[in-house]
């Protein structure tokens, strides 16, 4: 039989994840303007939502903090998405952020700048079938994850398309990313400079 893929609504993927021995910690990875739909969206619902910076690169030129993406902020006693309803699981489907519209599909990060798909292991569905997706082909993935493929390929153009940004001001000279920066030096602009979110269609 082939092999499709079918959530098993178990909800695992709308809570945090602990660090493990490899540093893995989950997240849900937000764009500013998804930020911006579902603020209007927990205000609709009256839910209480919270999102913190993720990916952000700091602008010595200008001295501003770029933000390119954000999180959820999971500071419930559950530490589930706010979104998430035991009952009825995500309360906002046709909504959802792309990056829970792709997945178990993700990109894992290589660095700031590169990143590749994963299959994520944490998702129940994987670790049941896990044997028949390790090391499984491009054309194998787009078959079992139909609708999902589509979706990271979006993921994956829209993080390019921001890189590509970031790399085309720095090419205008209107930025300069600080590429070799001491901790401090970074907690230090993180505290003190401005923030521009970026944005890309
Ligand atoms: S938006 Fe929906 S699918 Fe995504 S983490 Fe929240 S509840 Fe889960
Ligand atoms: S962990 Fe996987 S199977 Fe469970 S709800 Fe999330 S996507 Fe569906």
């Amino acid at each position: 039989m082939i092999l499709k893929y079918r959530c098993m609504k178990c909800g695992i993927c709308c809570y945090e994840v602990e660090k493990n021995e490899l540093g893995y910690r989950k997240r849900i990875p937000l764009y500013p303007e998804e930020v911006d739909e579902l603020i209007e969206l927990a205000k609709k619902y009256e839910i209480e939502f919270k999102v913190i910076e993720d990916l952000v690169f700091p602008d010595i030129i200008n001295k501003n903090i770029l933000v390119l993406t954000f999180k959820i902020f999971l500071d419930n006693p559950k530490a589930c998405c706010p979104f998430y309803d035991q009952e009825e699981g995500c309360t906002i489907h046709e909504k959802k952020p792309l990056a829970c519209k792709a997945y178990p599909l993700a990109l894992k990060r290589i660095d700031s700048f590169n990143m590749e798909l994963s299959i994520d292991p944490l998702c129940n569905f994987v670790s049941k079938n896990y044997n028949e997706l390790k090391n499984i082909s491009l054309n194998k993935i787009k078959e079992i994850f139909e609708i999902e493929y589509p979706n990271v390929e979006r993921f994956y153009r829209k993080n390019k398309n921001l890189i590509l940004k970031i790399r085309q001001l720095e090419f205008e000279k209107k930025i300069k990313i600080a590429r070799e920066i001491s901790l401090d030096d970074f907690n230090k602009a993180l505290k003190e400079w401005d923030r521009i979110e970026i944005r890309v269609k």
